[in-house]
């Protein structure tokens, strides 16, 4: 039997870990060495604690560990106590009502409640986001910027792990060397390998669309961000001039950039970030507005500890509109010296997740 709970405290931790090899993304975001993610505990009056976590990565996010610690003890947490965590959606407007944006911040909260949520009744969480339209998902892994044989060699070797779908990280070297490692990867792995490009905003229009005419005949099922976040123009103009799909990731936040991202015929596709978004109330939006529109969405992940990857895989599971033949970013905690879940054990042997 349930009952309504009341949120007592919230405990906020700030969390560093390391990475086992340096990940080279592009000139934007530069090398990352290790993720500081924020994990939060939720205690409420009936001893049921939800856990909660975001993954900060500036200057992908506005928002740092530091603030997001700030926010979440002095204006989200002070607010929401004495709430009934279960009300997610009235908890996101006192969040909104306080504090404009910090979506990343928001979204351990969101993380938490929907975690008190499942254990007060007793239910995984994809139940209660419509249930499990798939019991596994497939991963990709994803090459950070290195030489064309490096690459290559790391490419055979996650396909020899099973692995089907590979994410190429171009933006930081010259367009040549990133045309060069995009045509070696696809030679060694062969036909039967999805690859994705992302750029992470390291381009200009001119260098995406010769880069997009240079590599047309290596089959990329869709290329992420190329160019600025608030470019949507650029995108637009992109999709028009080449014959590859085009996704939208740090353009992507909330639900109006997703409706600015439609009217605009941006992007063909959506990089899926669930705590980016403000949370899996919010991101569920993003996904149904996206599935009115035919647009197709792609499980993207932050650098993400075991709590954040938990989180999506519920929402992976329970949406229609993901791109079903390829495999998603549900590989985060296998770049990390420690996984602080026991969700790598979900990861099977033949690189797929299970959903429970
Ligand atoms: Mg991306």
């Amino acid at each position: 039997m349930w009952c309504i709970v009341r949120i007592q405290e919230i405990e906020v931790i700030h969390v560093k870990v390391l990475l086992k090899k340096a990940y080279k993304l592009s000139k934007v975001l530069g090398t990352i060495k290790y993720a500081e993610p924020i994990i939060i505990r939720i205690h409420t009056d009936k001893g049921i604690i939800g856990i909660g976590e975001t993954d900060l990565l500036a200057p992908f996010t506005e928002e740092t560990p530091e603030t997001v610690k700030s926010v979440l003890e002095n204006y989200l947490g002070p607010r929401i106590i004495g709430m009934n965590p279960m009300n997610i959606v009235r908890i996101h407007k006192e969040m909104d009502k306080i504090v404009k944006g910090n979506y990343l911040a928001k979204a351990a909260v969101d993380l938490a409640c929907y975690d008190i949520l499942g254990k007060a009744v007793s239910l995984p969480v994809y139940y209660l986001l419509g249930g499990l339209l798939r019991e596994e998902i497939p991963l990709a892994w994803s090459l950070g910027a290195d030489t064309p044989e490096n690459n290559a060699r790391e490419a055979l070797e996650y396909k020899a792990r099973g692995i089907k779908t590979l994410m190429i990280k171009v933006g930081s070297l010259s367009l040549e060397e990133d045309i060069e490692r995009v045509k070696v990867v696809r030679k060694a792995v062969g036909k039967d390998v999805h690859l994705i490009v992302d750029a992470n905003q390291g381009w200009d229009i001119a260098e995406v669309i010769q880069f997009g005419k240079a590599v047309s005949k290596y089959n990329i099922d869709f290329i992420e961000q190329p160019v600025p976040y608030w470019d949507i123009e650029g995108l637009s103009k992109i999709r028009r001039s080449i014959s590859i799909p085009i996704s939208a990731d740090e353009s992507l936040f909330t639900i109006h950039e997703a409706r600015t991202l439609i009217k605009k015929s941006a992007v063909d596709v959506f990089s899926i970030k669930v705590v980016k978004h403000g949370g899996i109330y919010k991101a569920k939006q993003i996904i149904e507005l996206a599935n009115a529109f035919n647009i197709k969405c792609w499980m993207n992940s932050m650098i993400e500890e075991g709590i954040t990857q938990a989180a999506s895989l519920h929402l992976g599971v329970s949406t229609l509109n993901i791109l079903e033949s390829m495999g998603h970013a549900y590989f985060s905690p296998l770049r990390l010296k420690e996984d602080i879940t026991d969700y790598s054990e979900q990861i099977q042997p033949q690189m797929a997740v299970k959903a429970f």
